[in-house]
């Protein structure tokens, strides 16, 4: 769905050598039970296998996309105190919802948005959003025009938030959403 952020053969400065699928949005598609988070990435990086959960929101993710969704910066805008009054999320099943007139109209999900998440509540639009005045996003949240989103607190919050990514020290073209070796499995780097 989202454009290719990584036209370089999937290499970034962001240090990932991970590839993201330019997926257009097929309705059949949203048929099939799957991961959450290839709604976002188009699956290329889901666990193998993977069958969503019911009941709570991490259920609905795979293991790596848990740990690490790449979201482009074009979709995600924080949200005014007054926009967050009337933003909501459905609470039946499904990712997206529909956006209020005044941000648009289209489908989004607000994030970033339960009781213990730091910094202003997000709008993850499908499509671009309207170029109305928007709130900046927290500057070190961005990475080579990405968000990293990690699935906590029972929604998607920037990695950047978390206590793991915090303690890293190092800046953030080294600091990839790197795929292990050993594990396959994608998680905070730390060293
Ligand atoms: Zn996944």
């Amino acid at each position: 769905m989202f454009s290719n952020p990584y036209p370089n053969g999937g290499q970034s400065s962001c240090g990932g050598a991970v590839e993201y699928a330019q997926v257009r949005m097929q309705p059949e598609l949203f048929n099939e039970p799957q991961c959450w988070g290839a709604l976002l990435n188009g699956g290329l990086m889901c666990s193998p296998g993977f069958a969503p959960g019911k009941l709570h929101f991490k259920n609905k993710y795979c293991d790596n996309c848990r740990n690490c969704i790449m979201v482009p910066v074009t979709h995600i805008r924080a949200l005014t105190k007054e926009q967050q009054e009337e933003a909501t999320n459905r609470r039946s099943e499904g990712f997206w919802n529909q956006a209020p007139a005044a941000m648009g109209a289209g489908l989004y999900r607000i994030i970033n948005n339960t009781a213990t998440c730091s910094g202003p509540w997000l709008a993850l639009f499908r499509e671009p959003p309207p170029a109305i005045l928007w709130p900046d996003l927290p500057d070190d949240w961005v990475c080579d025009g990405h968000v990293r989103l990690c699935v906590a607190k029972g929604t998607l919050v920037p990695a950047k938030t978390l206590r793991c990514a915090r303690r890293c020290k190092r800046p953030c073209s080294s600091r990839p959403c790197q795929l292990s070796a050993t594990s396959a499995s994608l998680s905070c780097r730390t060293t």
